[in-house]
C-alpha cells in the first residue's frame, strides 16, 4: 500500500480492500516508527486524524465521496488548520492553535474528504531552501541522512519521500515546492499565481506565494491540484475562473509539442551531473514526438538579486504582525509597549527571518525605495516579458530544477548567498506569476536524485501536467524509493 498512487489508493478505498481508517493507521504507524530520526512531522494528533478517518468511510459508504476520500495526506505548517497547532516552523508560534482553516484545509479535508496526518516541518515562515531555519530542527533526506531535504517545504518533500505520507501539501514564494521535489525525488508543482487561494496561509512574500502538492507523479499533482484550486472570495488575488479537471489533458501525446531551452539556464553555475540527466531527458522528450526550440531569458540572472528586494520588502510588512500582542509569543518580562514588542520579537524570531526584516524595512526606507525597491519591480516586469517572448515560440519551458543535488547539512547554513542561489532556475517563475514543476529524471553517482523543471504559461498547468506524465510514463524515475522504503 504504502507504495500505491493515489489513483490506487482511491481505487482499493472505492473497492472496500481497505477502510481510510486501517490506511491512516498504517501512516501512522510509520510516522510513530519513523519520524524521531526523520522529523518531518512537528505535530501529530492520531485521535483526529483516525477521527477524521471515520468520517471519510461513512462518506464512501453513503456513495458521497471523491476521488480522494479518505486519503491520508501531510500538510506543511504553514496552513492554519482549526484546533491544530499551527507554527510556520517558528517559535513566536509555538503555541498557536489556529482558530479558523485555511481554504486549502477546507478543500482538501472536507470537500475532497483527505485525512489530515499531521503538520510538516517547514523553514520558518517559508524562509529557507535546506529546512534548516526552523525552529523545530533539521530534516532528513530520505535519500541520505546527512543531507537536507531541500526547503522550505523540507518536510512535505521529507514525509513523502520516507512512505510517512503518500502526498502533501507545499507552498512555493521562490521554489519551495519545486527544489525540495527535486532533491527528495518527488514531483510537485506551483500553479499559476491566484489559482489557489492564499487565505489562511500563513504569508511571507503575499505576490508571490502560492500552495501547491507534492507527491510522487504528475498524475497524483493533477488529482490533488484540481480539489486544491479554485476562486476564493475571501483571497483578493484569487482568479475567478472555471473550476478545471487538470488530470483531463494526461495521456495525450507531445507530437507536435514545443519545447523551449532558456540559452541562460544552460550556461555554467550547475552541477554536470544534474546537466547530464537534464539532457537525457530532452533527449526522452525528441523521441517521445516533442521539437527542441532555443529561447532567450535575458533578465533571468537578475532574478535572484530582484527577488531578495521584493519578498523581504513584502515579508518585513507581513511579519509586523507578529508584536506579542494578540497571539504569538511575547516576552515573559519587559518595561513598557516598545520593550514588549522589541523583546517578543527579539525573542520570537531565529536569525534567517530577522536577516529578511531588516533587509525588507531596509529596501522600503526614504531614500533606498526608489533604488531598491522600485527597481527590483522593473526588473520584475522585464523577467515576466521575458517569459512571454519566449512562450511566442515554444509551449513547455525546460530546464534543471536546483543547480545541485541535495547538499550536506550544516554546507551552505553559514553562507546565505549560497544557499539563495539553490533557487537559481526556480525564482524567475514566481517572479512572472507563471506555473512551474518538478518531476525526477535521474539520479547522480551518489544516488541522489535530480529534479527537472517544466514551465508553463499562464493557466496552462493541465498541459505542463501532461507534458510531465508523458515522460513519466516512458520512463519511471518518480517509482525509486529511497533504500529502507
Ligand atoms: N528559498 C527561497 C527563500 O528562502 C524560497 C522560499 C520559498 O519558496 N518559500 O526565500
Amino acid at each position: 500500500m504504502i507504495y500505491a498512487s493515489l489513483k490506487e489508493l482511491s481505487a482499493a478505498l472505492a473497492a472496500r480492500k481497505i477502510s481510510s481508517v486501517e490506511l491512516t493507521r498504517l501512516y501512522l504507524e510509520r510516522i510513530e516508527r519513523l519520524n524521531p530520526a526523520l522529523n518531518a512531522f512537528i505535530t501529530v494528533d492520531a485521535e483526529k486524524s483516525v477521527a477524521a478517518a471515520r468520517i471519510a468511510d461513512a462518506r464512501i459508504a453513503a456513495g458521497n465521496s471523491t476521488p480522494l476520500t479518505g486519503i491520508p495526506l501531510a500538510q506543511k505548517d504553514i496552513f492554519c488548520a482549526k484546533g491544530w497547532r499551527t507554527t510556520c516552523g517558528s517559535k513566536m508560534l509555538e503555541t498557536f492553535i489556529a482558530p479558523y482553516d485555511a481554504t486549502v484545509i477546507v478543500k482538501l479535508e472536507q470537500d475532497a474528504g483527505m485525512v489530515s496526518l499531521g503538520k510538516v516541518n517547514m523553514d520558518e515562515f517559508a524562509m529557507g531552501s535546506s529546512n534548516e531555519t526552523s525552529y523545530y530542527g533539521a530534516v532528513q533526506n530520505p535519500w541520505d541522512k546527512t543531507r537536507v531535504p531541500g526547503g522550505s517545504s523540507g518536510g512535505s518533500a521529507a514525509a513523502v519521500a520516507a512512505a510517512l505520507a503518500p502526498a502533501a501539501s507545499g507552498t512555493d514564494t521562490g521554489g519551495s515546492i519545486r527544489q525540495p521535489a527535486a532533491l527528495c525525488g518527488l514531483t510537485g508543482l506551483k500553479p499559476t499565481y491566484g489559482v489557489v487561494s492564499r487565505y489562511g496561509m500563513i504569508a511571507f512574500a503575499s505576490s508571490l506565494d502560492q500552495a501547491g502538492p507534492i507527491a510522487h507523479s504528475a498524475e497524483d499533482c493533477a488529482l490533488l491540484l484540481t480539489a486544491m484550486a479554485g476562486f476564493d472570495e475571501k483571497d483578493s488575488t484569487s482568479l475567478e475562473r472555471p473550476q478545471e479537471d487538470y488530470a483531463r489533458t494526461l495521456g495525450q501525446s507531445l507530437k507536435g509539442l514545443k519545447i523551449g531551452l532558456p540559452q541562460e539556464f544552460f550556461g555554467d553555475g550547475c552541477d554536470a551531473e544534474v546537466m547530464a540527466a537534464v539532457r537525457a531527458a530532452i533527449h526522452e522528450y525528441e523521441k517521445l514526438g516533442a521539437t527542441i526550440v532555443e529561447v532567450k531569458l535575458p533578465n533571468s540572472h537578475l532574478s535572484v538579486p530582484a527577488y531578495y528586494v521584493i519578498a523581504p520588502a513584502e515579508a518585513s510588512s507581513n511579519l509586523s504582525r507578529f508584536d506579542g500582542v494578540r497571539y504569538g509569543h511575547r516576552a515573559a518580562e519587559y518595561g513598557d509597549l516598545n520593550d514588549m514588542y522589541r523583546k517578543s520579537r527579539a525573542q520570537g524570531f531565529g536569525a534567517e527571518v530577522k536577516r529578511r526584516i531588516l533587509i525588507g524595512a531596509y529596501v522600503l526606507s526614504h531614500g533606498y525605495y526608489d533604488a531598491y525597491y522600485l527597481q527590483a519591480q522593473r526588473i520584475r516586469r522585464l523577467i515576466a516579458n521575458d517569459f512571454a517572448e519566449a512562450f511566442k515560440q515554444c509551449d513547455v519551458i525546460l530546464s534543471p530544477t536546483s543547480p545541485t543535488t541535495a547538499f550536506k547539512q550544516g554546507e551552505k547554513a553559514a553562507d546565505p548567498v549560497q544557499m539563495y542561489l539553490s533557487d537559481i532556475y526556480t525564482i524567475a517563475v514566481n517572479l512572472a506569476g507563471l506555473p512551474g514543476m518538478s518531476l525526477p529524471c535521474g539520479f547522480d553517482q551518489q544516488g541522489l536524485p535530480i529534479g527537472l523543471q517544466l514551465i508553463g504559461n499562464y493557466f496552462e498547468e493541465a498541459s505542463m501536467l501532461a507534458t510531465a506524465h508523458a515522460y513519466q510514463q516512458a520512463t519511471g524515475w518518480h517509482q525509486r524509493r529511497p533504500d529502507g522504503v
